[in-house]
């Protein structure tokens, strides 16, 4: 099984120094971290480098405290709310001081577990407006995500 360690994914993996430990990660979460460039798996062909069609994704500057207060205002502990992220308690903190951004798999899966803007395109648009009008969240809400 090749699976990328922070965001699950299943698909070429490499090592990569992130956080200061080393982790078989995928290419898009080896950005985060220094990429030792060592396939970890054979890989089969090396294919033509595939050009991303249209605008880039990124994770919104303010991310951390996006989390941090949708997550306080869930009423959900850094522990529970990582078991529901499937991810580690320390990813969460590090996440909330803003020390690990996450990769656009995994800002997805928090946009749609606290219902929080994370990721938007890589363009010069000003999107001032912040207050979007949702509700507190509650558990139920988090936990039964699927409606
Ligand atoms: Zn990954």
């Amino acid at each position: 099984m090749t699976v990328c360690e922070m965001c699950g994914k299943e698909t070429e993996v490499f090592s990569a120094i992130i956080e200061g430990s080393e982790l078989t990660v995928c290419a898009a979460c080896g950005r985060f971290g220094k990429m030792l460039r060592k396939p970890v798996m054979r890989v089969v062909k090396k294919q033509a480098v595939e050009k991303a069609p249209g605008p880039v994704e990124t994770v919104v500057t303010g991310f951390a405290s996006l989390i941090r207060s949708a997550r306080e205002k869930a009423g959900l502990t850094q522990k529970d709310f990582a078991m529901s992220l499937n991810e580690k308690e320390s990813i969460v903190q590090k996440l909330e001081n803003g020390a690990f951004v996450p990769p656009i798999s995994l800002a997805k899966k928090l946009e749609k577990l606290l219902k929080i803007k994370l990721v938007e395109f890589e363009q010069e648009d000003e999107v001032s407006n912040e207050k979007r009008g949702s509700g507190p969240l509650t558990i139920g809400d988090i936990l039964n995500v699927k409606k």
